[in-house]
């Protein structure tokens, strides 16, 4: 009980000291905490007491962004989809907006989400959330391609006939599906990018995709010149796998960004299932199970070179998204530890988290530059809550003896699903 009083106040002293902060301030310990990877971007951003520059890689001013411009120009961008906020930015550029200016630009953001709160209403009544079941592909044809499968013999001596077979697609859209039902029960509005397991977020499998779209979408590409012509042929002859990797996948993860941004969701889920890297192949099980999840940042100074990254850096630098990811990502990584008896992972339990990301003050949660954790306008969590390989769980994943209000499931799945619930909820009260 002193444990938990404790910890409380150092958080509520934390969030005392950074609203006691500066604008500049505020967005200098984003910049450090959550988005300058390993001091890649040391040389495209110049803190001064009032006002933040923002360099081009040759070390030419592009951006300035004063004190009194700083809450103005975040509340913009979180309020407009991402064709308008690049738009403003090329507007703004390096000029300060005079007080005319900024009055009527204040006056036309309408706040997205703002809640009248009634009185008799459900905790969540009001607000949308956004939940991304990770991949697609839920037969073997279609998740050999997307390599997110498992199918082994457990245990060949003594069960030669028992066979794991795990689709994380399947269990992502399961979860996704438990914690809709959850959150609509408090009065939530929530948005799934896909309608089936084995669907992708143009809601038919790749296989349909190929057969039905692909000819119509490489050409309606190319023809709106976002294809150059090399390009365009050299996908339109490509084996099915490789088109997968070298574009639907970004084409499908895109979509489902534009999806979640066009909800305006108060907070965002996605949903995956980890894997020890350790026991690639993955055809036997592993005695390792970590916990984790990943938010928004790591970016390198190439990164910054395409000019769409630009502005979804200058977004998560200057609004409080990535603060508020933190919050709801912790949340749901204490939830997935406590509810599933799974240890949290550090830095050192793999090498992506040691070399592709930025380990925050939460233990557990880590900004890594993945494009959702990018593209996504809102707070996020990109929740990684157990190995599916570990021997303690492929079993138990597989089973569908559980039943949740109709949705059949397992108690495992349920705990997942009940943690990302307590951790939204959570969330959305403070
Ligand atoms: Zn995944």
């Amino acid at each position: 009980m002193i444990n938990k009083c404790v910890l409380s106040c150092v958080l509520c002293l934390a969030s005392f000291i950074f609203l006691a902060q500066t604008p500049v301030q505020r967005c200098k310990y984003r910049f450090d905490n959550y988005l300058n990877f390993k001091g890649s971007l040391n040389h495209r951003i110049e803190f001064q007491k009032e006002v933040i520059f923002i360099l081009d890689a040759k070390g030419e001013k592009i951006f300035a962004f004063n004190e009194n411009e700083i809450d103005l120009v975040a509340k913009y961008l979180i309020n407009n989809p991402f064709a308008k906020q690049e738009k403003f930015l090329k507007f703004k550029g390096l000029k300060r907006f005079s007080a005319t200016q900024r009055d009527s630009i204040s006056k036309k953001i309408v706040d997205k989400r703002n809640i009248a709160k009634k009185d008799n209403s459900l905790p969540l009544s009001g607000y949308r959330i956004a939940i991304d079941p990770g991949h697609t592909g839920t037969n073997l044809t279609d998740a050999q391609i997307e390599q997110k499968f498992l199918y082994f013999v457990k245990d060949s001596i003594n069960h030669p006939n028992d066979t794991i077979k795990l689709f994380e697609s399947e269990l992502t859209f399961n979860t996704a599906q438990l914690v809709q039902k959850m959150l609509e029960e408090q009065g939530a509005k929530v948005l799934i990018t896909r309608s089936q397991s084995n669907f992708n977020s143009f809601n038919l499998t790749y296989t349909q995709w190929l057969f039905k779209h692909k000819t119509r979408t490489l050409d309606s590409l190319f023809s709106h010149k976002v294809l150059p012509k090399a390009k365009y042929t050299k996908l339109s002859n490509m084996s099915d796998r490789d088109l997968f990797w070298e574009f639907f996948r970004d084409f499908d993860l895109n979509n489902r960004a534009r999806l979640m941004n066009e909800f305006e969701p108060h907070a965002s889920l996605i949903i995956h299932y980890n894997v020890d890297e350790k026991n690639e192949p993955w055809k036997q099980t592993t005695k390792r199970n970590f916990t984790m999840a990943f938010i928004g940042g790591a970016f390198t100074s190439d990164n910054l070179d395409k000019p769409e990254n630009m502005t979804h850096f200058l977004r998560l630098l200057l609004t409080d998204e990535l603060n508020q990811s933190e919050k709801l990502a912790s949340l749901s990584v204490t939830n997935f530890s406590k509810n599933l008896s799974i240890p949290v992972a550090t830095q050192f339990d793999a090498t992506y988290l040691k070399d592709n990301c930025l380990f925050t003050k939460s233990p557990g949660v880590f900004s890594r530059n993945l494009n959702l954790c990018r593209l996504i306008n809102s707070p996020l969590v990109y929740g990684e809550s157990l190995y599916q390989d570990c021997e303690k769980e492929c079993e138990e994943l597989m089973k569908k003896e559980s039943n949740y209000k109709g949705i059949k499931t397992n108690e495992r799945v349920l705990k997942v699903a009940k943690s990302y619930y307590e951790a939204v909820l959570k969330f959305l009260k403070n």
